[in-house]
């Protein structure tokens, strides 16, 4: 009878840290139905067998208040080789503290972080220790906020464009009808004719309104329309899919918390482009099997924000479309850590010398932002 080789590596998690940081964003900045001054990330560190693992998302501090509260006891003495067993274990706790939402972004950083220590462990690469399809990740500049200026607008995509190579930028629209028309014309200015330029709705639109406006955006040259309804509005958004000028595709899903609004989003026929964010959705664990999802209804996956993790983990996705390189995020991981990602001619490529997602978070520098600490330094 064969053996079973002995792991070349046994640990178990020893510690768990929780903080959160707030960062001020250079002014205050809109889509067509948010307004925000900031942006919070959560972040999860555990060690185990002398290396650590951080993981982190985008929300609310109550996330940082969750995973205390319910979760960091189950990691504690977790086996570091096996996240998704410990993912498992984090959803059967907060059951009825509640999965989607806060819950999903709590699981998700602690998923997050357990993988990065597991690749660290082992000494690769988080994009080696996971399937691997791709070496290269395509990504798109993502802003264009509809509180910006024109001027702002065009700088920030020439910039993409012109210096970091891009082949196609995505601008909010749906706040101001009457000042759309403008900013894309000001748009296409900036980025010229062959760039890809897409556009985020937010939900800003009721149906027909939507329908109405993916004919303007077609005339500018528009090829991608997400949320042009609310995410929740399934037959919206189908509607939209239908009917949308020959060569747009229809995009939603950042907000799925889970596989089934993604199932949920796709048997709907909802979407051309299924998005999903590894922050959200239930970590790494939970972001490879909506690739499954999006293979079995033959539609492509686009990655939402979260840049210096999306990196790794979509080079594991075979229907990978592209990744949001979302200016928010990438200013506050610059910021925060060290290690991130410079695009590479509009591609982000994880960098192989440097175990895990090869982030090293500036203590120092975070400090100031600190708005939590399980330490106690908040
Ligand atoms: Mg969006």
């Amino acid at each position: 009878m064969a053996t079973v080789a002995t792991p070349r590596v046994e640990a178990a998690v020893e510690t768990v840290r929780v903080s959160a940081y707030d960062v001020p964003m250079e002014e205050t900045e809109s889509d067509g139905t948010l307004e925000w001054g900031s942006t919070t990330m959560i972040l999860v560190e555990v060690e185990a067998g002398g290396e650590r693992g951080l993981g982190y998302t985008y929300g609310d501090v109550s996330v940082a208040h969750l995973i205390e509260s319910k979760l960091v006891a189950e990691i504690e003495g977790a086996d570091a080789l096996s996240p998704p067993a410990a993912w498992a274990r984090m959803q059967a706790k907060i059951r009825n503290a509640g999965r989607p939402g806060v819950g999903a972004m709590a699981i998700s950083c602690v998923d997050i972080a357990l993988w990065d220590l597991k690749a660290k462990l082992l000494g690769l690469a988080l994009a080696d220790l996971l399937p691997r399809f791709h070496t290269a990740v395509p990504a798109y500049g993502s802003g264009g906020f509809t509180s910006y200026s024109n001027d702002r607008l065009r700088e920030q995509f020439d910039t993409w464009v012109h210096e970091m190579g891009f082949p196609r930028v995505k601008m909010k629209v749906g706040r101001d009808f009457s000042a759309d028309p403008g900013r894309l014309t000001a748009a296409r200015e900036a980025i010229g004719d062959g760039v890809e330029l897409m556009v985020d709705g937010n939900g800003a639109y009721q149906r027909k309104e939507a329908l109405f406006w993916a004919e303007r955006f077609s005339a500018f040259g528009v090829t991608y329309f997400e949320e042009p309804v609310s995410s929740e509005d399934l037959e919206g958004l189908r509607l939209l899919r239908d009917r949308a000028p020959a060569g747009m595709s229809i995009a939603a899903g950042e907000y799925s918390w889970d596989l089934f609004y993604s199932r949920g989003l796709l048997t709907a026929g909802a979407v051309d482009i299924l998005q999903a964010d590894v922050t959200r959705v239930g970590g790494i664990t939970n972001f490879l099997r909506v690739d499954g999802l999006a293979k079995a209804h033959q539609v492509v996956i686009s990655a939402h924000c979260a840049p210096a993790v999306s990196a790794h983990a979509c080079c594991a996705l075979e229907t990978l479309e592209h990744l949001e390189y979302f200016h928010d995020h990438v200013e506050v991981e610059k910021l925060l850590f060290d290690g991130t990602l410079k695009p590479d001619g509009g591609r982000l490529v994880p960098d192989r010398s440097r175990p895990g997602l090869g982030l090293e978070l500036k203590r120092d520098d975070a400090a100031r932002y600190l708005v939590h600490d399980s330490e106690g330094n908040g």
